[in-house]
């Protein structure tokens, strides 16, 4: 490892400063749980660790008539804990408390879940140059690939890692980001961006900016939503499979998002499984229909065909827990 300057600033102006001297060499640090091994395992070499952790306010957690404004910095454990997102938007609290182990979720952050790195093997081996790391080739491809995408792969098939992306994506979220030359927002559903655009990230984030807060919009009256992960051992771990599901409509469906983690490199949005259910009644047969439907859209690799009938089971799961939660008053 080389050695690194290490800044803990005092003000937003000041991380903007940092970042804005360093470019190519400053990284924003919240928890350290995912950057600290990136650096450990020689992935990420810095200038400068920017370590979030003293700015005021970046924390905060605030319900006003926008809706919910989430700080970069609140823990996990704060957004599973929080009265609002449990009486607000269950999608939230439910993919927040499934998140790593209680360790990680008090340490890590939302901007850091938000912004993590994919965990694919060959990504996380320094000895591997992949296409995310610059090099020509996807290894997954002819390799090992039962945990890589089944949609939108190509040039990467990395899945991107995170819960509370899908969560925040089907509540139609936005993230704003700062930088030295000010403030832009973008669309949750935007800030994530497929291989095709820049195989070497994952968002739109760029150099210099940093993801400030997340805006989630007020609870609408009849919202109802719900959060299923699939995940391979009986503890903690990644999604093999995620469904976040946000509806409205009494008993028949007026309207449905679907996201999904753990089958692409970005938040996946099941669109033709949303079309076959607007205006449906949540009958199980009619629900794993559409979600069948959305599967078979999969294109996957030699080892992870699987995650497709896994992915008609875990979202079945959500749009039925989805349906049966109460609606918010
Ligand atoms: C054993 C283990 C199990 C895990 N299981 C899960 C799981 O089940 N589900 C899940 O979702 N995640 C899981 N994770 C990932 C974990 O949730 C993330 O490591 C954590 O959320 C990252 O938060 P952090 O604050 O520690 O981020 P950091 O490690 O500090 O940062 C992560 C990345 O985000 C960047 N970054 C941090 N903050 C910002 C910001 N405000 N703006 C822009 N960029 C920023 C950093 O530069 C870095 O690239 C697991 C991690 C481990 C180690």
């Amino acid at each position: 490892m080389r050695n690194f300057n290490y800044a803990k600033p005092k003000s937003l102006g000041q991380v903007t400063s940092f970042l804005a001297a360093s470019p190519q060499g400053a990284h924003l640090m919240g928890g350290g749980t995912d950057l600290v091994g990136e650096i450990k395992e020689g992935l990420v070499v810095p200038e400068v660790v920017i370590d979030l952790a003293a700015v005021p306010g970046l924390a905060d957690i605030k319900k006003g008539p926008d809706g919910l404004a989430v700080g970069a910095t609140a823990t996990i454990a704060q957004i599973a804990g929080h009265p609002d997102v449990k009486a607000d938007y269950p999608v939230l609290h439910q993919a927040a408390a499934v998140i790593a182990s209680p360790q990680l979720r008090n340490v890590g952050t939302v901007g850091g879940n938000l912004c993590q790195r994919p965990r694919c093997w060959y990504y996380r081996d320094a000895a591997v140059r992949c296409s995310k790391k610059g090099g020509s080739t996807c290894y997954a491809v002819k390799g090992r690939n039962k945990h890589h995408a089944v949609f939108a792969g190509g040039i990467c098939w990395a899945v991107f890692p995170s819960d509370l992306a899908p969560a925040l994506v089907a509540l139609e979220a936005r993230f704003v980001l700062a930088s030295a030359a000010g403030e832009r927002v973008v669309a949750a559903a935007d800030f994530y961006a497929p291989p095709i655009v820049n195989v070497r990230k994952e968002t739109v984030l760029n150099r210099g900016e940093i993801l400030r807060e997340v805006r989630i919009p007020p609870a609408q009256k009849g919202d109802r939503s719900a959060y299923r992960k699939f995940i391979e051992r009986g503890s903690w771990d990644f999604a093999v499979v995620s469904a976040a599901v946000r509806m409205s409509g009494g008993s028949a469906i007026r309207d449905i998002r679907i996201v999904c983690g753990g089958v692409a490199p970005v938040p996946w949005r099941l669109r033709t499984a949303e079309d076959a259910l607007k205006g449906a009644g949540a009958s199980e047969p009619a629900i794993r229909a559409a979600a069948a439907k959305a599967a078979a859209e999969a294109r996957p690799l030699a080892e992870n065909g699987y995650k497709a009938d896994v992915l008609v089971t875990v979202v079945t799961d959500a749009v039925l827990a989805a349906f049966k939660a109460p609606a918010r008053p």
